[in-house]
Protein backbone atom coordinates (compact mmCIF):
# COMPACT_ATOMS: atom_id res chain seq x y z
CA UNK A 1 0.00 0.00 0.00
CA UNK A 2 1.47 3.19 -1.25
CA UNK A 3 0.90 6.74 0.17
CA UNK A 4 -0.53 8.51 -2.43
CA UNK A 5 -0.49 12.12 -2.35
CA UNK A 6 -2.44 13.35 -5.33
CA UNK A 7 -1.28 16.02 -7.47
CA UNK A 8 -4.14 18.09 -7.72
CA UNK A 9 -3.33 18.85 -3.56
CA UNK A 10 -1.23 21.05 -2.21
CA UNK A 11 1.52 19.60 -0.66
CA UNK A 12 2.02 19.88 3.17
CA UNK A 13 4.83 18.73 5.03
CA UNK A 14 2.62 16.77 7.36
CA UNK A 15 1.61 14.29 4.01
CA UNK A 16 5.32 13.36 4.33
CA UNK A 17 4.85 12.09 7.53
CA UNK A 18 3.96 8.03 7.26
CA UNK A 19 -0.26 7.32 7.73
CA UNK A 20 0.02 5.88 10.55
CA UNK A 21 1.73 8.69 13.13
CA UNK A 22 -0.50 10.55 14.97
CA UNK A 23 -1.64 14.50 13.24
CA UNK A 24 -1.90 15.66 16.32
CA UNK A 25 1.67 15.02 17.77
CA UNK A 26 3.30 12.57 15.93
CA UNK A 27 3.61 9.93 17.92
CA UNK A 28 3.66 6.28 15.69
CA UNK A 29 0.57 3.80 16.11
CA UNK A 30 -2.34 5.85 14.64
CA UNK A 31 -3.30 8.49 12.82
CA UNK A 32 -5.00 10.49 16.00
CA UNK A 33 -3.45 9.03 19.42
CA UNK A 34 -5.93 8.67 22.15
CA UNK A 35 -3.98 11.68 24.08
CA UNK A 36 -4.98 14.06 21.25
CA UNK A 37 -8.37 12.58 20.64
CA UNK A 38 -8.69 13.85 24.21
CA UNK A 39 -7.42 16.75 24.18
CA UNK A 40 -10.10 17.49 20.68
CA UNK A 41 -13.38 16.28 23.06
CA UNK A 42 -11.69 18.22 25.91
CA UNK A 43 -10.84 21.80 24.43
CA UNK A 44 -14.13 21.56 21.87
CA UNK A 45 -16.15 24.60 21.82
CA UNK A 46 -19.35 23.82 19.40
CA UNK A 47 -18.96 27.17 17.22
CA UNK A 48 -21.82 28.09 14.60
CA UNK A 49 -20.22 27.43 11.68
CA UNK A 50 -22.65 30.51 9.67
CA UNK A 51 -21.92 33.26 12.17
CA UNK A 52 -18.79 31.88 13.82
CA UNK A 53 -20.17 32.65 17.60
CA UNK A 54 -20.10 30.01 19.83
CA UNK A 55 -22.91 27.92 20.31
CA UNK A 56 -22.93 25.86 23.05
CA UNK A 57 -25.98 24.45 22.73
CA UNK A 58 -26.45 24.49 18.69
CA UNK A 59 -29.28 26.66 18.52
CA UNK A 60 -27.15 29.85 17.31
CA UNK A 61 -29.83 32.84 18.76
CA UNK A 62 -28.46 34.57 15.91
CA UNK A 63 -28.86 31.98 12.92
CA UNK A 64 -32.41 30.89 14.20
CA UNK A 65 -33.46 29.97 10.69
CA UNK A 66 -31.05 27.32 10.77
CA UNK A 67 -31.86 24.23 12.61
CA UNK A 68 -29.00 23.14 15.40
CA UNK A 69 -25.78 22.71 14.10
CA UNK A 70 -22.88 20.52 15.42
CA UNK A 71 -19.45 21.31 14.77
CA UNK A 72 -15.98 19.36 15.75
CA UNK A 73 -13.14 22.29 15.13
CA UNK A 74 -11.64 24.59 12.78
CA UNK A 75 -10.43 23.26 9.86
CA UNK A 76 -6.64 24.72 10.30
CA UNK A 77 -6.53 21.91 13.31
CA UNK A 78 -5.93 18.38 13.77
CA UNK A 79 -9.28 17.27 12.86
CA UNK A 80 -8.86 19.29 9.04
CA UNK A 81 -5.47 17.78 8.64
CA UNK A 82 -7.54 13.78 9.45
CA UNK A 83 -10.41 15.59 6.98
CA UNK A 84 -7.33 15.82 4.37
CA UNK A 85 -6.15 12.97 4.72
CA UNK A 86 -9.18 10.63 4.30
CA UNK A 87 -10.50 13.04 0.86
CA UNK A 88 -6.51 13.41 -0.55
CA UNK A 89 -4.46 10.58 0.35
CA UNK A 90 -6.82 7.97 0.74
CA UNK A 91 -6.28 7.05 4.47
CA UNK A 92 -9.35 5.03 4.63
CA UNK A 93 -9.18 4.43 8.85
CA UNK A 94 -9.45 7.62 9.32
CA UNK A 95 -13.31 7.63 8.42
CA UNK A 96 -13.63 5.64 11.76
CA UNK A 97 -11.63 8.29 13.64
CA UNK A 98 -13.59 11.20 12.81
CA UNK A 99 -16.87 9.45 12.86
CA UNK A 100 -15.69 8.96 16.89
CA UNK A 101 -15.39 12.89 16.88
CA UNK A 102 -18.35 13.29 15.82
CA UNK A 103 -20.16 10.91 18.27
CA UNK A 104 -18.14 12.46 21.33
CA UNK A 105 -19.80 15.74 20.42
CA UNK A 106 -23.28 15.21 19.57
CA UNK A 107 -25.67 15.48 21.84
CA UNK A 108 -28.30 12.42 22.70
CA UNK A 109 -30.89 12.55 19.88
CA UNK A 110 -34.05 10.03 20.84
CA UNK A 111 -36.03 8.37 18.59
CA UNK A 112 -34.86 7.35 15.21
CA UNK A 113 -32.29 9.51 13.30
CA UNK A 114 -31.79 9.11 9.77
CA UNK A 115 -28.02 10.62 8.76
CA UNK A 116 -28.43 12.31 5.18
CA UNK A 117 -24.73 13.02 3.90
CA UNK A 118 -24.54 16.10 1.05
CA UNK A 119 -23.08 13.59 -1.54
CA UNK A 120 -20.11 13.70 -2.93
CA UNK A 121 -19.80 15.09 -6.47
CA UNK A 122 -19.05 12.00 -8.18
CA UNK A 123 -15.64 12.28 -10.20
CA UNK A 124 -14.22 12.87 -6.52
CA UNK A 125 -15.98 9.68 -5.72
CA UNK A 126 -13.90 7.74 -9.00
CA UNK A 127 -11.02 9.38 -8.18
CA UNK A 128 -10.74 8.66 -4.30
CA UNK A 129 -12.61 5.42 -4.59
CA UNK A 130 -14.66 5.84 -2.27
CA UNK A 131 -17.18 8.43 -0.72
CA UNK A 132 -15.74 9.51 2.77
CA UNK A 133 -19.05 11.59 3.93
CA UNK A 134 -20.82 8.13 3.55
CA UNK A 135 -18.33 6.70 5.11
CA UNK A 136 -18.20 8.15 8.16
CA UNK A 137 -21.73 8.66 8.24
CA UNK A 138 -21.74 4.33 8.52
CA UNK A 139 -19.59 4.68 11.01
CA UNK A 140 -21.07 7.09 12.93
CA UNK A 141 -24.71 5.22 12.44
CA UNK A 142 -22.99 1.89 14.02
CA UNK A 143 -21.96 3.47 17.15
CA UNK A 144 -26.01 4.99 17.90
CA UNK A 145 -28.99 3.03 18.06
CA UNK A 146 -31.91 3.72 15.52
CA UNK A 147 -29.45 5.34 13.63
CA UNK A 148 -29.38 4.65 10.16
CA UNK A 149 -27.69 6.30 6.68
CA UNK A 150 -29.77 7.17 3.46
CA UNK A 151 -28.48 8.82 0.38
CA UNK A 152 -32.05 10.96 1.04
CA UNK A 153 -30.25 14.23 -0.93
CA UNK A 154 -29.10 13.51 -4.17
CA UNK A 155 -26.71 16.10 -6.64
CA UNK A 156 -29.67 17.12 -9.29
CA UNK A 157 -26.18 17.74 -11.62
CA UNK A 158 -22.52 17.34 -10.71
CA UNK A 159 -20.94 20.93 -10.17
CA UNK A 160 -17.47 21.87 -9.04
CA UNK A 161 -17.79 24.28 -5.58
CA UNK A 162 -13.50 23.88 -5.72
CA UNK A 163 -12.11 27.72 -6.61
CA UNK A 164 -15.73 29.18 -6.92
CA UNK A 165 -16.23 32.45 -5.55
CA UNK A 166 -19.21 32.73 -2.59
CA UNK A 167 -22.05 34.23 -5.02
CA UNK A 168 -21.11 31.72 -7.80
CA UNK A 169 -21.79 28.66 -5.23
CA UNK A 170 -24.79 30.32 -4.05
CA UNK A 171 -25.83 30.32 -7.30
CA UNK A 172 -24.80 26.35 -8.13
CA UNK A 173 -25.68 25.03 -4.45
CA UNK A 174 -29.42 26.51 -5.27
CA UNK A 175 -29.61 24.09 -7.99
CA UNK A 176 -27.33 21.46 -7.22
CA UNK A 177 -29.59 18.86 -5.33
CA UNK A 178 -33.07 17.21 -5.32
CA UNK A 179 -34.54 14.79 -3.39
CA UNK A 180 -34.00 11.02 -4.04
CA UNK A 181 -37.38 10.06 -5.33
CA UNK A 182 -36.73 6.42 -3.64
CA UNK A 183 -37.44 7.65 -0.19
CA UNK A 184 -40.27 8.80 1.65
CA UNK A 185 -39.73 12.05 4.55
CA UNK A 186 -41.21 11.02 8.19
CA UNK A 187 -41.75 13.90 10.41
CA UNK A 188 -41.60 11.64 13.43
CA UNK A 189 -37.76 10.88 12.10
CA UNK A 190 -34.80 13.34 12.85
CA UNK A 191 -32.72 13.64 9.65
CA UNK A 192 -28.83 14.98 10.47
CA UNK A 193 -27.83 16.57 7.63
CA UNK A 194 -23.71 15.82 7.33
CA UNK A 195 -20.90 17.59 5.73
CA UNK A 196 -17.39 17.09 6.24
CA UNK A 197 -16.40 20.91 5.89
CA UNK A 198 -18.44 24.29 5.84
CA UNK A 199 -16.81 27.14 3.62
CA UNK A 200 -19.82 29.13 2.79
CA UNK A 201 -22.45 26.81 4.02
CA UNK A 202 -24.11 27.32 0.62
CA UNK A 203 -24.77 23.57 0.25
CA UNK A 204 -25.69 23.12 3.65
CA UNK A 205 -28.49 25.39 3.33
CA UNK A 206 -29.73 24.42 -0.29
CA UNK A 207 -29.97 20.53 1.34
CA UNK A 208 -31.66 22.09 4.17
CA UNK A 209 -34.44 24.21 2.28
CA UNK A 210 -35.16 21.17 0.14
CA UNK A 211 -35.28 18.50 3.41
CA UNK A 212 -37.50 21.05 4.83
CA UNK A 213 -39.91 21.65 1.53
CA UNK A 214 -40.08 17.69 1.37
CA UNK A 215 -41.91 17.88 4.56
CA UNK A 216 -38.69 16.70 7.40
CA UNK A 217 -39.80 18.61 10.63
CA UNK A 218 -36.59 17.98 12.71
CA UNK A 219 -33.15 18.53 11.45
CA UNK A 220 -29.99 18.66 12.81
CA UNK A 221 -26.71 19.69 11.25
CA UNK A 222 -23.16 18.26 11.43
CA UNK A 223 -20.00 19.90 10.22
CA UNK A 224 -16.82 18.25 10.95
CA UNK A 225 -14.65 21.17 10.19
CA UNK A 226 -15.13 25.16 9.79
CA UNK A 227 -13.43 26.87 7.01
CA UNK A 228 -12.65 30.18 8.16
CA UNK A 229 -11.03 31.39 4.64
CA UNK A 230 -13.68 32.42 2.16
CA UNK A 231 -13.27 31.68 -1.57
ZN1 LIG B 1 -1.20 12.45 19.33
ZN1 LIG C 1 -24.90 31.71 14.08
Amino acid sequence: MGFIVKNTTILNPIDLIAPHTCRGCGIIGSPLCHCCKNNIILEHQNICPNCKSENPTGICPKCSYLPPIYTIADRDTTTGVLIHDLKYSSARAVAKILAGLADDILPNILGETTIVPLPTISQHIRERGFDHTMQIAKYLAKRRQNWIVRPIIERAHDTVQVGASESARLAQAKKAYKINPKYQIHKSTTYLLFDDVWTTGASMKSAHKILTTAGANKIVMLILAISRIKN
